[in-house]
């Protein structure tokens, strides 16, 4: 770090980032900063430095930090009545289930389940997969894509295509394939009645923001329906708006979605959507269930969330930032490739120095993550201003420049020099 002149004690945030060295397991790799508040699109680390951030808890704050309604809505709601068990109900979780049905276009017959995460929301959808399912008749695949994230729990890890993630854990539940992404020949000659479910993402997030080619979630759609599988759409970090759309996958009705990420605008919430009444029977009394999933605060976050994204053209200021971002940075030197839709935005680098650019957008005072060794995602809070954005791009060569520096460097020499990037954010917290 950045003790190499003096000996001195601590800064505050190394206090928490040693405490964190002892206390928490290791499955994250250390942590960047140890951040302590956030207004808007901002947050503050321990020592006092702003950040602009362009990550948004990985596409979960949509309202951006500590937003009066959402705070409003949550402190109200568990002042009002906090948790019941799933033996009762209340007016917040039949709402949010009401609410989420009509933005989906789901037809009569249809329900939802609530979960607390996109895994447990996959989850939820993998069992109903294998409702579907019927040995006896030879149905028992379950298709997905290469490249597919759907979370770490056994059932959604099974569905996730990453052998780093898989391997330390196998044997995972049998019967899922991986499909070469993209391929609509290949899925049309792998869907037939031997086919309980495919899974899809409209825009793989995780994998670095890879939008499936125009047609093909029609052609998924068209070839499931006609073998009696199910088509189950993971729209976890695509939708609620991240799009600019209320989901990507808009325009086709799946048999099952599921949302997370952005639903509870900070608060965890993730949901099974069940299109049309034989679906939603699959999963009947007994068969799957949770103690905090739909709980009251974590439906008023949602509800919240979603009341706000619906007024004050949120979702159309989502499609034009999302535009202005993707041009102005497809145009930089240092940029292959920028891929997304709304202010969800995979950027590939011509080098592999990503990481080193996630290093010195800290130094300048941004948050923006990498997916791998030569690509950028951005995922803002959905209400990020043009004049925020505009202050990332006017950063940007700068910090990929100190990250081509630093990854040119000799290894110990540490991360991107701060005094290389330029736009550090002094005037930040609003
Ligand atoms: C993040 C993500 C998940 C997993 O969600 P968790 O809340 O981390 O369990 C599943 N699917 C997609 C597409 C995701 O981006």
């Amino acid at each position: 770090m950045n003790d190499t002149q003096t000996a001195a004690a601590p800064t505050p945030q190394q206090g928490w980032l040693d405490r964190y060295d002892s206390s928490l397991m290791g499955v994250f790799g250390a942590p960047q900063r140890a951040l302590v508040r956030g207004n808007g699109c901002y947050v503050e680390d321990a020592d006092g430095k702003q950040y602009l951030d362009l990550l948004g808890g990985i596409a979960v704050n949509s309202l951006g930090h500590a937003h009066p309604a959402l705070v409003a809505a949550v402190s109200e709601q568990l002042a009002t009545l906090g948790h019941v068990s799933n033996f009762f109900t209340s007016p917040a979780q039949v709402q949010l289930a009401e609410r989420l049905l009509a933005l989906a276009g789901a037809p009569q017959g249809s329900k939802v389940f609530f979960a607390n995460s996109g895994a447990e929301a996959n989850e939820a959808a993998f069992k109903l997969a294998r409702r579907n399912s019927d040995p006896a008749a030879g149905r028992t695949r379950i298709l997905a894509l290469e490249g597919a994230f759907h979370g770490r729990t056994m059932g959604a890890l099974a569905l996730t295509a990453k052998p780093a993630y898989r391997e330390p854990f196998e044997p995972l539940p049998a019967g899922v394939e991986h499909l070469p992404f993209g391929d609509v020949d290949a899925l049309l000659a792998a869907v037939d009645e031997t086919v309980a479910a495919v899974f899809l993402e409209p825009i793989q997030g995780e994998a670095g923001v890879r939008p499936l080619p125009e047609g093909y979630l029609r052609a998924a759609r068209e070839a499931t329906r006609a073998a009696g599988a199910l088509l189950v759409i993971d729209e976890v970090q695509t939708g609620i708006g991240r799009t600019g759309k209320w989901f990507a996958s808009e325009g086709v009705l799946p048999d099952a979605m599921t949302l997370a990420k952005g639903l509870g605008g900070g608060l965890p919430v993730g949901a099974l959507i069940t299109f049309g009444e034989t679906t939603s029977g699959l999963l009947a009394a007994g068969m799957h269930g949770t103690t905090f999933g739909g709980n009251p605060v974590a439906a008023a976050a949602a509800l919240a969330t979603l009341s706000v994204l619906d007024s004050g053209e949120v979702l159309a200021s989502v499609r034009a930032i999302g535009s202005y971002l993707r041009r102005e940075i497809a145009a930089m030197d240092a940029v292959a490739e920028v891929r997304g839709e709304g202010l969800l935005i995979g950027i590939d680098l011509t080098d592999d120095v990503a990481p080193a650019a996630v290093a010195a957008a800290l130094d300048a005072g941004f948050i923006i993550n990498s997916t791998g060794p030569a690509t950028l995602r951005l995922a803002p809070p959905l209400i990020l201003t043009a004049e925020q954005a505009g202050r990332f791009l006017q950063a940007l060569p700068g910090i990929l420049a100190s990250a081509r520096a630093a990854a040119s460097a000799p290894a110990d020499a540490g991360r991107a020099a701060p005094s290389s990037a330029p736009g550090t954010i002094t005037e930040g917290k609003q």
